[in-house]
């Protein structure tokens, strides 16, 4: 069986989506193409849009990942406005948003306003209140590595609607089948059907 990555930077995985780094050029299977908050270059910003509008090709799956982050140094303001941008870009080419988010959930939920197009929250490891909050307003949560040992996250996974999750490796070296054997014995579903539900999933927010 084969199980899909939703957020990675690995080359090697071809069954997932590829985070590609910025300025680097699309690659023949799914990929996502954002401006991280952490590359944010002000000095340079138009040439970091053009760069994305011009490289988005059929495999592009997502526009991301995009979003806020407390600790990078970026004004959170200019990064508020580089995250609207591109979820405008988003809608006009009808694509999902995987967004980064650090410590500012509260602010990527009031820009939600503005997505015609699902948005998912990529690496989710945070308490259950925030995951509440992130779904009831339709938030997708992609959930990483911290699952295999964080018993509060395994708490607010169990909790999660299946129809709202995705999983996902990142920047983590292990073996993703390792994340959907730990998630399926929480849901208490089988592989299958775990993987099954995930496919679903990605049909949902491809359709918008
Ligand atoms: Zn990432």
């Amino acid at each position: 069986m084969q199980f899909f990555d939703f957020h990675h930077h690995k080359k090697n995985i071809s069954y997932g989506i590829y985070n590609l780094d910025l300025e680097s050029c699309p690659e023949d299977f799914p990929y996502s193409i954002g401006i991280h908050p952490k590359d944010i270059d002000v000095n340079n910003i138009e040439n970091q849009f053009d760069w994305l509008r011009s490289n988005v090709t059929e495999n592009c799956f997502a526009i991301g990942e995009c979003g806020l982050d407390s600790i990078v140094k970026t004004d959170l303001k200019i990064q508020g406005e580089i995250f609207l941008k591109q979820i405008k870009i988003a809608n006009e080419l009808k694509k999902p948003i995987i967004i980064h988010c650090v410590r500012k959930f509260y602010e990527v939920i009031s820009f939600k306003k503005h997505a015609e197009q699902p948005m998912i929250i990529h690496g989710f490891n945070k308490k259950e209140n925030i995951a509440k909050d992130l779904l009831k307003n339709n938030f997708y949560l992609s959930f990483g590595k911290a699952v295999l040992y964080n018993l509060s996250l395994q708490n607010t996974l169990k909790s999660t609607p299946l129809d709202k999750i995705f999983l996902e490796t990142d920047n983590e070296d292990f073996n993703i089948e390792e994340l959907y054997q730990k998630v399926s014995e929480i849901k208490g579903i089988s592989l299958e059907n775990l993987n099954k539900q995930i496919l679903e999933n990605l049909e949902t927010i491809k359709n918008g």
